[in-house]
C-alpha cells in the first residue's frame, strides 16, 4: 500500500488570506474580552458559523461578522499578535511564503488614519516575518462597495509603500456590486507602480466577472476564479496566460458557492491547465486553514500526492516570492514527493 504523505509538510505558498479573517478563534475571544466587545454566538460557538452568501442578505451577515471581529483589533499590539499568529499557523501548515491581504482603510479609524494604519500593518508583517522566518508580503485590497476614487487613493499609497513589502493590489467584497472596470484606473496605477493585479472574481458571480478581471483590470491572479469552470473558453484563456486562480475550497462551501467540497471544480481547473494556489480565505469564519485545503483536494477530488505536489508548485510559481525563495520551495516540494 502506498504511504500517505502529510500535506502539512508539503512546502507551499499561501496567496489568499485576509487580515482579520486569519485570526485564531481563541485570540478573537481574548481580544473581545480585553475590549468588552460582545461577540454574537456565531463567533463564539467553536464551530464555524452557518453562512449563505449566495444572496445579498447572507453576504451582509458574513460581512457583519467580519466587521465585529475586526472591531476587536484596536492597538498596534493586536495587529502584531494577529500577524505573528497567522505566520505561526501558516508555518504549521507547511507554508513557506504568505501573502496577506488587507484594506488598511478599515483599520484607519482606530490606528490614527490611513497611513499610520498601513505602517502599523507593514511593521507587523516585517517583524512577524523576522521572528518566525516565514517570508511574508502584503496585498493591499480596495473595497468594491466604496467609491472608485478611494481605490485610486489606496493604489497610490500601495505603490508608495511597495518597498516596504507590498507586492500586489486586490479588489474584494461583493462582486455583485459595481463593475470591475469602475476600478480600472486604480489598477492601472497599481500595475504601473509594479504591483501585481489580483482582484476577486468568479466567486459570487459567474465567468463574466473573471473575464472582466482579465480584460479591464489585467489581472495576473484571480481571487477565487472558480466560476470560470463554467466556461471552457475562459479556462483556456486563463491557462494560456498562466493566470493563477487563488482557489479556496472550504470558503466556497462555507459561503454556499458550492454545496459540498466535491462540488468545487478543482478537477476542472486542474485538467484545463489553469494554475491554482489553494488558500484559506478567512479561517476565522470558515474553520479551516491552509493544509486543510490540500486535504480537500486529496479526499474529495482524488488528487494523488504527485498532483498535490503540482498544486503546491503552482502556488509557488503564482506567488510574488523572489526567485531564490521559489527555488528553495520547489526543491522542498520535490523532496516531499520523492521521499
Ligand atoms: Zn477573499
Amino acid at each position: 500500500m502506498e504511504r500517505v504523505r502529510d500535506v502539512s509538510e508539503l512546502p507551499k505558498a499561501h496567496l489568499h488570506l485576509h487580515f482579520t479573517g486569519s485570526m485564531r478563534p481563541s485570540t478573537l475571544l481574548e481580544l473581545a474580552d480585553k475590549y468588552g466587545v460582545h461577540l454574537p454566538a456565531a463567533l463564539t460557538g467553536g464551530n464555524p458559523p452557518k453562512l449563505r452568501a449566495t444572496d445579498e442578505r447572507g453576504w451582509f451577515r458574513f460581512q457583519r461578522l467580519y466587521d465585529i471581529a475586526r472591531s476587536c483589533l484596536r492597538e498596534p499590539e493586536d495587529i502584531q499578535r494577529l500577524v505573528r499568529e497567522a505566520a505561526q499557523e501558516d508555518l504549521r501548515d507547511g507554508s513557506g511564503w504568505l501573502e496577506i491581504q488587507v484594506d488598511p482603510t478599515s483599520y484607519a479609524p482606530r490606528l490614527g488614519g490611513l497611513i499610520p494604519a498601513l505602517e502599523v500593518i507593514l511593521d507587523a508583517v516585517d517583524s512577524a516575518s523576522r521572528e518566525t522566518g516565514l517570508g511574508m508580503r502584503v496585498l493591499v485590497a480596495a473595497n468594491r462597495m466604496k467609491h472608485p476614487l478611494d481605490a485610486r487613493t489606496l493604489a497610490r499609497l500601495a505603490v508608495r509603500y511597495a518597498d516596504r513589502g507590498i507586492v500586489g493590489f486586490g479588489l474584494s467584497n461583493d462582486e455583485r456590486r459595481g463593475m470591475a472596470r469602475d476600478f480600472d484606473r486604480a489598477f492601472a496605477i497599481a500595475r504601473e507602480g509594479g504591483l501585481l493585479a489580483a482582484p476577486h472574481g468568479g466567486e459570487l458571480t459567474g465567468p463574466s466577472s473573471v473575464r472582466d478581471c482579465l480584460d479591464d483590470l489585467h489581472a495576473r491572479r484571480i481571487g477565487h476564479g472558480v466560476r470560470a469552470a463554467e466556461d471552457p473558453r475562459l479556462l483556456k484563456k486563463l491557462a494560456e496566460r498562466g493566470v493563477t486562480c487563488e482557489v479556496c475550497p472550504a470558503s466556497n462551501v462555507a459561503l454556499g458557492v458550492y454545496e459540498k467540497p466535491e462540488d468545487v471544480p478543482l478537477r476542472t481547473l486542474y485538467d484545463a491547465g489553469v494554475p491554482m494556489a489553494l488558500g484559506a480565505d478567512d479561517p476565522l469564519l470558515f474553520g479551516s486553514r491552509l493544509a486543510a485545503q490540500y486535504e480537500i483536494a486529496r479526499r474529495h477530488h482524488g488528487f494523488t500526492d504527485a498532483e498535490l505536489a503540482e498544486l503546491a508548485r503552482q502556488s509557488v510559481r503564482g506567488s510574488a516570492a523572489p526567485g531564490g525563495v521559489q527555488e528553495k520551495l520547489l526543491a522542498g516540494i520535490d523532496e516531499w514527493i520523492s521521499d
